[in-house]
């Protein structure tokens, strides 16, 4: 008998064998949550030899995993609080996070420019203290730049300016950092699939947890997975899933609203990224990404739809007033915007405290037995969280057959084999001669790594797959191929918003593409005439709630 081989596990044929396989399977752990939190999770577990399933509700990184300020930072902010530790270890991962995945965490030079009245040599000791608590070396201390320095290196700031210092932290993009750790738990062993929700938890007559109710989101199909512990990895939703199966938190989350805006950087040319004060306190940070600059952020306790947060017009004024009276010369006015984006963090209410000043740090709960709930907690310390997610199941498992973490050693599965930058000059270089155009080429550079050989295999068998997506859109047709069948994009918008970050960093939502995407996609995925049309529809919908709302919205 000839035996075919298996698909792949994030096509979506091994998607449905993945579900299949999580129902009939003894499991070891199920992760609720496909945000950065529950990847990072199931990746450590799974590396450890534990026998995984993650089911995500919606898209990998569909919640606040996508809608961060995309930096993998120490949190330099955070001393004036005196969150100590958790700034030396948020310092200290980035450096991890970056050795395993080069090609897509980038370096990026932080400017925190000092305005009188406040002292320099504060901000100077502060960063020292990073320094030292990053164990800092080389050029990845901070230095002390003059006024003319700081103009130099950034036209257009406000006066008065006492100086700056300057230091390195990285810019990622969140949604495909958080699908790449989930690939990777699932090249590990991890069973891992999207558009899958828990319903409620199953519980023995002892109390303890054992599994889930998993609801296939695209078919309705009913899976019942049995797991020796369930953690929930919910983010802000964490609460609701304790909620649904008659559960209480032992603290309650406090979620907070943060928005961000977008300008092309012809409007705001800031080359890193840079703190920003402006003359009545308020602050935030600015980051440039290609083209584009983002500005951010708000902090603001969130009674909303966690499943549609979006930036309301008086946010995205308050934000755009910041960056105005920072860059006085610019001119900047609300038709700059170019596009809004907002998340909610996930924080564990303190009394006294506003949203602000709550900790960043993460929390482990657990109970009833055979229940690990994690709440709290940062994109940047995500694989440290999971480390203490794992600490906790070996009190409910035992230890892991093989208990050792490796996390840190096993690259993701997009870093290419040689050195990135050479890597990334020679597949530049190859696009090019294909005729794809700079720009594009510049974002596939950015975004991918390992994958831009499969684009480039792609292109040797049949041109066109190189071909531009949408006209005046830095993309080509393959890589809708290449998230169907290798990233398990299944709704037009996991294509257009997380795999290829087409929605927020590209012109006019990449509306232009959309209707080419979804024909790309409607042929792999058999949908008819009507489903397409769906498609769009939602993705239209989806774009305008990432426009400025006007005056007379909320
Ligand atoms: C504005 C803003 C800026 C930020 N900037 C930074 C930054 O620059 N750097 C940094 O380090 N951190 C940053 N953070 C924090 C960071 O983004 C979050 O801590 C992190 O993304 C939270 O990840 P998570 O996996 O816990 O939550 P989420 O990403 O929200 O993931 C939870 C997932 O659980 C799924 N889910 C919920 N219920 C179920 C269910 N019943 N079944 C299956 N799945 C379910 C949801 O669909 C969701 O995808 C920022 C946060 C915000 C809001």
């Amino acid at each position: 008998m000839i035996r075919s081989a298996s698909p792949h596990p994030f096509s979506p044929a091994g998607r449905m064998q993945t579900l299949r396989h999580m129902a009939t399977r003894d499991l070891d752990v199920l992760v609720i949550g496909g945000g950065i939190t529950g990847v990072g999770i199931a990746r450590d577990a799974s590396l450890r030899g534990w026998k995984v399933a993650l089911v995500e509700k919606a898209d990998f990184a569909a919640g606040t995993s996508s809608r961060s300020s995309k930096i993998v930072h120490g949190g330099v902010r955070y001393l004036e609080y005196g969150y100590f530790l958790l700034v030396r270890e948020s310092a200290r991962e980035r450096s991890v996070i970056q050795s395993i995945a080069p090609h897509l965490v980038h370096r990026l030079e932080f400017l925190y420019p000092v305005f009188a009245p406040d002292s320099l040599m504060k901000i100077r000791a502060g960063l020292a203290v990073f320094d030292w608590l990053a164990a800092a070396e080389g050029g990845e201390k901070h230095r002390t730049l003059a006024p003319r320095e700081v103009r130099e290196h950034l036209p257009g700031l406000r006066d008065p300016l006492k100086g700056a210092v300057l230091y390195p932290e990285y810019i990622t993009d969140d949604a495909r950092l958080t699908l790449e750790n989930a690939q990777s738990a699932a090249e590990h062993g991890a069973l891992v699939a999207n558009h899958a929700r828990a319903e409620v938890l199953f519980r023995a007559s002892s109390g303890r947890v054992q599994g889930a109710r998993v609801r296939d989101q695209l078919d309705g199909e009913v899976y019942e997975v049995q797991a020796r512990a369930v953690v929930n990895a919910g983010g802000p939703w964490a609460q609701q899933v304790l909620e649904e199966s008659g559960l209480s938190a032992p603290k309650q989350l406090r979620p907070s609203k943060g928005i961000h805006i977008l300008l092309s950087a012809d409007r705001l040319p800031i080359r890193g990224a840079t703190f920003l004060k402006a003359s009545n306190g308020r602050r935030g940070l600015a980051m440039r990404r290609l083209g584009y600059v983002y500005v951010g952020t708000t902090d603001a306790e969130y009674h909303g739809s966690l499943d549609a947060p979006r930036a309301t017009r008086a946010e995205v004024l308050d934000v755009l007033a910041m960056a105005q009276d920072c860059f006085p010369g610019a001119g900047l006015g609300v038709d700059d915007v170019l596009a809004t984006w907002a998340g909610v963090r996930p924080l564990i209410a303190e009394e006294g405290k506003t949203t602000r000043d709550t900790s960043r740090e993460d929390e482990v709960w657990s109970g009833p037995p055979g229940l690990i709930t994690i709440a709290g907690g940062k994109l940047t310390t995500y694989r440290r969280m999971a480390g203490r997610v794992v600490e906790a199941l070996r009190d409910e498992l035992g230890p892991p057959p093989d208990d050792e973490d490796r996390t840190a050693a096993v690259p993701l599965p997009g870093v290419p084999e040689t050195k990135v930058a050479a890597f990334e000059e020679d597949r530049r270089r190859r696009l090019e001669s294909l005729g794809v155009g700079r720009e594009t080429v510049e974002r596939l550079c950015w975004l991918y790594g390992r994958q831009l050989d499969d684009l480039l295999a792609l292109g040797s068998e049949d041109p066109s797959w190189l071909d531009p997506l949408g006209v005046g859109v830095p993309a080509v047709r393959g890589e809708v191929k290449l998230a169907v069948e290798h990233e398990m994009a299944a709704r037009l918008d996991d294509f257009m918003d997380r795999r290829s970050a087409l929605l927020l960093f590209s012109p006019d939502f990449g509306l232009a593409a959309a209707e080419e995407a979804a024909r790309i996609m409607g042929e792999l995925l058999g949908w008819d005439d009507e489903r397409r049309e769906a498609e769009l529809v939602e993705y239209h919908r989806l774009a305008s709630e990432h426009t400025v709302p006007d005056a007379d919205q909320t």
